[in-house]
């Protein structure tokens, strides 16, 4: 027996911990623990910041189950193995030329986790990271192996690209690529409300549109990456400057003023307003999967909601006027995104053309008041919480968000009778 943690120190459990070498040994260890009538779950990087990873029987950790088995560079199919960490799989695609649609803002996470919550970056015309896949390769809960796509169990294939680890253990991911492209990155500070008000013509007007709203202050940080045409001179953020911004700024410096505003949180609209000083343009071009990553070394906590897009304004002035009336102080950024309706179950864009509202708190501050107003707020709206991220739903209410919620559980009930896969977050949301 082990004890696990999650990368943001809200979710821990004492597991027995296997690393499965190949698709048969994963199969025969899914298959031993259903005659034990043991549960099983596989873990990614453990950057959910919920329970949803959480088992109490096997750990399943796939490290030795990563890299690519197939690709067909023309027509951009790739399968990988489910262990696959996306900063592996975007270095390995872009050798092959060939580059992922969309990303989040992080790539440590491995290929099956990021896709079982729900992943997402930015890009009203595009869709999270499981709108890419193409088929699952997945271990049931009797141990056997079956694929799915649009052609083949098309139910299973629907529920499972967004699972939350309760349809089946993925085993590979074939996912649709396309030819290796570089992103003009811009970032700028800029006013909450231009932003807003030219709201439409960002999103229409880019292909990955977002912005960091700082409480307390009416200023943003605006993030504009778009293609550049093949062969455009890669001009990468210089060293100095890397360090500077995403390293000292982003990293050390908003550690340190996040230890002493937890002391004396008083200092914290000031210190927003300083943090919106220091920011400064710049402009750079790199491949694009290092346009959309970056580091994070400040522990914080999250939740974050999906609202249909139009509601955004609405809801950034409805937490805007929550901050205003309880007194509560927030140092970090509230971050803005943007993805394209989809047809995935549980996705978070289901449906609908969304904007990503997400909340932080500095690990060492209390963060439940603040994310349970802004949860209320975006509730109001028909808002679905990020399954990866920290929110107080259950089934009851999420049943209501979701056209597929019955249909998703129904299919549980029929793969896994016996909550194999089980655990509390899943009973929480899903239902016993
Ligand atoms: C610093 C930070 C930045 C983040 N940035 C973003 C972002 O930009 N956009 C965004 O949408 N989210 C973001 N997230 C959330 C994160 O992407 C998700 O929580 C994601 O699920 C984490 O991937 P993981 O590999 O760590 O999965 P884990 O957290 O380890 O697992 C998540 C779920 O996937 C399941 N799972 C893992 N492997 C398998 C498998 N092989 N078969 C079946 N189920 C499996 C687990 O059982 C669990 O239910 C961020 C999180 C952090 C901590």
């Amino acid at each position: 027996m082990s004890t696990w943690t999650n990368w943001a120190g809200t979710a821990s459990a004492d597991v027995t911990v296997v690393h499965p070498a190949s698709i048969a040994e994963l199969t025969r260890t899914v298959a031993g623990a259903a005659e034990r009538g043991q549960r099983v779950k596989a873990i990614g990087a453990g950057h959910s910041f919920t329970d949803i990873g959480v088992t109490d029987g096997i750990q399943l950790r796939l490290d030795r189950l990563a890299g690519i088995v197939k690709a067909d560079r023309g027509t951009g199919q790739v399968t990988v193995l489910a262990g696959t960490r996306l900063h592996a799989l975007n270095e390995a695609l872009w050798q092959l030329g060939l580059s992922m649609t969309n990303l989040g803002d992080i790539d440590v996470q491995t290929v099956s986790g990021a896709i079982s919550t729900g992943t997402h970056g930015t890009g009203a015309k595009l869709g999270g990271i499981a709108t890419q896949v193409r088929a699952l390769e997945l271990v049931l809960a009797d141990g056997s192996l079956l694929r799915c796509s649009a052609g083949e169990h098309p139910d299973i294939f629907a529920a499972a690209r967004v699972g939350l680890g309760a349809i089946g253990v993925i085993a590979t991911v074939t996912l649709q690529c396309e030819p290796a492209y570089a992103l003009a990155a811009a970032e700028a500070p800029g006013s909450l409300d231009e932003v807003l008000d030219e709201l439409d013509d960002n999103l229409l007007g880019n292909d990955h549109f977002e912005f960091y709203w700082f409480p307390h202050t009416r200023r943003v940080l605006t993030k504009r990456n778009n293609r550049v045409l093949p062969g455009t001179d890669l001009r990468p953020v210089g060293r100095l400057r890397h360090w500077v911004d995403d390293d000292l700024l982003s990293n050390r410096l908003f550690d340190r003023i996040n230890r002493l505003t937890t002391r004396r949180p008083a200092l914290i609209p000031r210190a927003n307003a300083i943090a919106t000083r220091l920011l400064s343009a710049r402009d750079y071009i790199d491949r694009s999967h290092r346009v959309f990553a970056s580091v994070r070394t400040v522990r914080f906590r999250e939740m974050e909601y999906a609202v249909p897009r139009a509601s955004v304004p609405q809801v950034l002035a409805e937490i805007e006027r929550y901050l205003a009336d309880s007194g509560e102080l927030i140092g970090f950024p509230v971050e803005v995104r943007f993805a394209a309706a989809d047809d995935i179950w549980l996705s978070t864009a289901y449906g609908r053309e969304s904007g990503y509202i997400a909340v932080h708190q500095y690990h060492r501050r209390e963060h439940e008041p603040y994310f349970r107003a802004v949860e209320a707020i975006a509730m109001d709206v028909g808002g679905r919480p990020h399954w990866g991220k920290l929110h107080y739903r259950d089934a009851a209410t999420l049943r209501t968000a979701y056209e597929h919620h019955d249909d998703f559980v129904a299919l549980r009930d029929k793969l896994d009778p016996e909550r194999m896969f089980g655990n509390e977050y899943l009973t929480r949301v899903l239902g016993g």
